[in-house]
């Protein structure tokens, strides 16, 4: 956990966290659900990592709280690394590459693959 706080991001994993939002559909590349997609559920920009929908859960156990008033062990949905998921594209459906188009508020995301953006489709 230690190394975790002293190691700088390089910029490019910033970069690509930066493309991915709340809502898009991403491919997990790495780890226990290598292979399924799901939903992008958080984004956390200081820590490079995005939480997926009903991916990457590991058994979690908890003391007695408000929370979670019974305690004991429940399904945590832990977040992933940016650089273990690639997004989907929802114009061809394929895990793809994000270009950037326009700037300022014109700015959008494009598919490397077909160009489709991928801002129009929540
Ligand atoms: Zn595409």
């Amino acid at each position: 956990m230690v190394i975790q706080k002293l190691f700088r991001w390089p910029k490019r994993l910033f970069k690509k966290i930066m493309k991915i939002k709340k809502n898009d559909m991403v491919l997990v590349t790495k780890g226990k659900d290598r292979g399924k997609s799901g939903k992008v559920i958080g984004v956390d920009l200081g820590k490079s990592k995005i939480i997926v929908e009903g991916r990457n859960i590991y058994k979690a156990h908890v003391k007695p709280s408000k929370k979670y008033p019974q305690g004991g062990i429940i399904d945590k949905n832990m977040p992933i690394r940016v650089e273990n998921v690639a997004i989907i594209c929802p114009g061809c459906n394929k895990a793809t590459k994000i270009k950037f188009s326009g700037s300022g508020k014109d700015k959008k995301r494009l598919c490397v693959k077909c160009r489709e953006t991928l801002d129009a489709i929540k």
